[in-house]
């Protein structure tokens, strides 16, 4: 089946998804082309990338790294600062947004390529965590596709396409269990960060390495299969699978259950988001099931990992209590990341200000923005109190 030539925006280029889209970019020329490209601090990446893909304009955030982009790519792309983002995000000649910034930086970006009318191919889970209720209604009033990359919520789409949607019964999202899957809570108290980023299956950016390893990814991502499927929390369930062959699973009513499989590796995922709904021919690796041998199943340990009921309580509490639970957690990972914070004071600060924030509706932009913006600075004067190993508030 021939596919039409799709013209993309990768926002996030120089990250994990970012390179991985490229890769798939590389790898199918005839369908797929760049034009806009967007970083932050890494600018020998983002030249290198000006120079092999073309873009028309890129944004780079920090302001050294876009000065050495400018010099060093000249006459070849507009270089543009942060507010290029949004910017970038608006206009006409380009096809499907590629959203893969990390965290909430993501959000006001993908929000304007929705209002431009733009496909989405998203990446950053955080987006539709904060304010799942304004882009879904969004998604609707401008007739925009949003399909996910997130390897369960790829593989919860293709396990539903042409089943009723009524037929849904539960939705069983796979979590390899991180780097610390059976440490106790006593041995959590002295981990490092280089421990927290050694993912066991994948290899991502640090901010989604340590939310794996507090299994406070696979919580984000409770609350994006909500937003994207429509499903109550209640029946969307999380079982550990160590091997991350299983990208997912949905049972449906007549108590059938489908799976999608796949070696880990984003490229499969991101090539599906990108032909949807083609399926296009391409030479990733395959899994070897005979090679594989075992797949396995536990319970997440949610007393020793308490981010998973934390987002979970969150989406059940609803209106900002997501953002509020996002903003927390943004702020806990980069403590921890500082060596300001042990790894349990992540939930810890979390669980704070979910405590005492104020939680509202969450039905405008600003109100999620707002929402962020308190949380963010409410965690931020929080973190000594949880300096030491000590996580109950002093
Ligand atoms: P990375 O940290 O590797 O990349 C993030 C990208 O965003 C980089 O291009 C970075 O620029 C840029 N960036 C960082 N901060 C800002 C900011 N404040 N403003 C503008 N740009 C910024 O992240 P990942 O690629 O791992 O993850 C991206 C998103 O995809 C996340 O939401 C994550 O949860 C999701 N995801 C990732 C998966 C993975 O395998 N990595 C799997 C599933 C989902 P620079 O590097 O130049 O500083
Ligand atoms: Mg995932």
């Amino acid at each position: 089946m021939s596919a039409e030539h799709k013209i993309l925006a990768v926002f996030g280029s120089t990250g994990s998804i970012g390179r991985n889209t490229l890769e798939v970019v590389r790898r199918h020329p005839e369908h797929f082309s760049v034009r806009y490209l967007t970083g932050n601090s890494n600018a020998d990446l983002m030249i290198e990338q000006v120079k092999e893909f073309r873009p028309a304009a890129v944004a780079v955030t920090d302001g050294e790294a876009r000065r050495k982009v400018r010099d060093a790519v000249g006459e070849q792309a507009e270089v543009l600062d942060g507010s290029g983002l949004t910017e970038l995000a608006a206009r006409e000649d380009y096809h499907t947004m590629v959203s893969s910034l990390v965290g909430f930086a993501g959000l006001l970006p993908t929000t304007e390529a929705i209002r431009a009318g733009k496909h989405i191919a998203l990446a950053n889970k955080e987006t539709l965590v904060v304010a799942g209720e304004v882009i879904t209604g969004l998604l609707r009033e401008h007739g925009v596709q949003l399909v996910p990359i997130d390897s369960e919520h790829s593989a919860i789409q293709q396990c539903i396409v042409g089943e009723p949607a009524q037929s849904v019964a539960r939705i069983i999202l796979t979590a390899s269990g991180g780097p610390f899957r059976g440490r106790s809570a006593a041995e959590l108290e002295h981990v490092t960060p280089a421990d927290a980023l050694k993912h066991p299956n994948w290899s991502m950016g640090s901010k989604i390495s340590i939310d794996s390893a507090t299994l406070m990814n696979k919580g984000l991502e409770v609350i994006e299969a909500h937003w994207l499927f429509d499903v109550a929390p209640g029946d969307i369930d999380v079982v550990v699978h160590p091997q991350s062959i299983i990208h997912s699973m949905v049972e449906f009513s007549d108590g059938s259950l489908k799976a999608q499989l796949g070696v880990p590796d984003m490229k499969i995922p991101i090539h599906y988001a990108l032909t949807w709904p083609d399926r296009i021919a391409a030479d990733y690796e395959r899994a070897d099931m005979a090679r594989i041998g075992t797949l396995t199943f536990e319970e997440p340990d949610r007393e020793t990992f308490p981010c998973l009921q934390l987002a979970f309580d969150s989406l059940q509490a609803g209106g900002t209590a997501p953002a509020v639970l996002n903003a927390a957690n943004e702020v806990g990972v980069a403590a921890f990341l500082r060596g300001d914070i042990p790894f349990p004071g992540i939930p810890a600060v979390i669980a704070d200000a979910l405590d005492r924030c104020d939680i509202r509706p969450a039905d405008t932009l600003e109100t999620v923005v707002e929402a962020d913006r308190e949380a963010r600075e409410f965690a931020e004067a929080s973190l000594p109190h949880y300096s030491s190993v000590t996580t109950t508030r002093t």
